[in-house]
């Protein structure tokens, strides 16, 4: 066979010229379509959005109060109606069309929490070790004076299972699974507190399945500065209600360590209640489109918070976002051609109670919820954003991106799941969901634990992250076509 290498080189050429004419044809098409889609004014507001964030410490302002002055925000408090109640006031001050949307949470209320090693190989005489832990949220209580029995170590669902009832009835079982710190340093968090939360989050029932009588769970997070981390789980109907607390990974380790050598006995002691469901809220406060009022674009974050530390990264930060938005797009005098509404969700953090009304009580309105966005996972510096849409409406979203990437944050991302908790029931219903892709590799360091507080806030970071939730929701709210389902 004889090649014709001059042919080739032709044919090669027309072909590289052909490319070359169709990605000159792409890229003119695309700016034929962003001019439609995105106004010269409206990407002149939004880089004006941009910059006034960046400049401003109204968020900052906004964090510090719910949690310093407030303080922890969880369920049914009377620090979480306090919150409702400033959120509220605050949207009203702005001028903002402010209401309360009844929302029934549980009122689950901490109490005291001990636990000490009482017999383990090598004991000096009349001495204990102290365990620290935390209870989950929702656990039921130990007797008053507590309960002392052996503690049984497993890695896994599967080795609980191999150890069977015989082993494990009457005892307090502790699932050992480690947070993986190796992937969250490498910007996996997520993905690493998916993998060890299983065991809190179905651990008690799954102990309580084999006659256990109460579960610990090793603290799913990545410090070492023995916090527990507490967290929410639901108990399964078929199992008994039995105590659950977290402990630290030192304590975990320091049982694991002495199980192997032999019986290791522990008192535990958990006095929480569980009181009857309180009423509580959503905050919602739109700031009405002045073309299509009906059509809707929510900006949130989750107004409560676990109570041991008080809630700066989770979740005050998104609230205060969602908040910067509303203060920005009033203090520009700009007007959005759809109505963006802030929202403050109740009950995130133990039932959801907040994304779930909503959704059940805007279900006939849900067509003209155009996009919802929440920011859930700290404040630290945002790369871009993630969206839960379909390809069409991701395409419509990538003059935003290319307007962030001078910012650092031009990265867009198309999400196989729903963008946040509580915009997650809307995301069901066929809403697009979004969220700023955040720097998020130290989150679970504090997330739960008595450490999540407002010094853990670069406020600058703070300020870049309502910058891309202000141009975003600003920009989907403006745009010449509504965004697709
Ligand atoms: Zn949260």
């Amino acid at each position: 066979m004889t090649i014709n290498y001059a042919s080739c080189r032709r044919g090669a050429l027309a072909a590289l010229l052909m490319a070359l004419l169709s990605v000159q044809a792409i890229s003119q098409e695309r700016e034929i379509k962003t001019a439609v889609l995105y106004a010269p004014k409206l990407i002149a507001e939004m880089k004006q959005l941009h910059s006034a964030a960046l400049s401003s410490d109204y968020a900052y302002i906004q964090l510090a109060h719910l949690c310093n002055n407030i303080g922890p925000r969880l369920s049914g408090s009377s620090q979480a109606q306090q919150a409702v109640q400033y959120v509220a006031a605050e949207m009203r001050r702005l001028g903002l069309d402010v209401r309360l949307e009844k929302v029934m949470v549980p009122h689950w209320v901490r109490g005291s929490e001990t636990a000490e090693l009482v017999q383990f190989v090598g004991q000096a005489p009349n001495t204990t070790q102290k365990i620290v832990l935390t209870a989950l949220g929702g656990s039921v209580e130990t007797p008053a004076e507590g309960l002392t029995t052996e503690v049984v170590v497993v890695d896994s669902f599967d080795q609980l299972a191999s150890l069977g009832r015989e082993k494990v009835a009457g005892k307090i079982v502790l699932f050992n699974a480690r947070f993986d710190k190796q992937m969250a340093a490498q910007g996996y968090a997520l993905d690493a507190y998916r993998l060890a939360v299983a065991y809190r989050g179905a651990g008690p029932s799954a102990a309580a399945r084999l006659g256990a009588v109460a579960s610990l769970v090793r603290s799913v997070g990545g410090a070492d500065y023995r916090l527990p981390h507490t967290g929410g789980f639901g108990y399964a109907g078929d199992a008994p209600r039995i105590p659950a607390a977290a402990v630290t990974t030192e304590d975990a380790d320091l049982i694991a360590y002495l199980a192997a050598q032999g019986p290791v006995r522990l008192h535990l002691t958990l006095t929480p209640r569980t009181l009857p469901d309180t009423e509580s809220y959503n905050v919602i406060a739109d700031l009405k489109g002045s073309e299509h009022p009906e059509q809707v674009i929510i900006v949130s974050g989750h107004l409560d918070s676990w109570d041991l530390g008080t809630g700066a990264l989770d979740d005050g930060a998104g609230v205060a976002i969602a908040m910067q938005t509303a203060q920005l797009i009033k203090r520009l005098g700009l007007r959005p051609k759809r109505t963006i509404r802030v929202i403050a969700w109740m009950n995130e953090e133990n039932g959801l109670m907040g994304g779930r009304m909503y959704a059940e009580s805007h279900k006939a309105e849900i067509a003209n919820h155009i996009a919802a966005i929440e920011s859930d996972l700290g404040a630290g510096h945002p790369v871009g954003f993630s969206a839960h849409i379909n390809a069409k409406g991701f395409e419509m979203l990538q003059p935003i991106a290319t307007m962030l990437e001078s910012y650092g944050a031009g990265i867009i991302r198309q999400s196989q799941n729903a963008e946040g908790a509580d915009i997650s029931p809307l995301d069901a219903a066929g809403v697009p969901t979004l969220a700023p892709i955040q720097d998020h590799r130290t989150y679970f360091n504090y997330h739960h634990t008595a450490a999540d507080t407002l010094d853990k806030i670069v406020p600058g970071e703070l300020a870049e992250n309502a910058a891309l939730v202000a141009v975003l929701a600003y920009a989907i709210a403006n745009l010449q076509e509504a965004l697709p389902r």
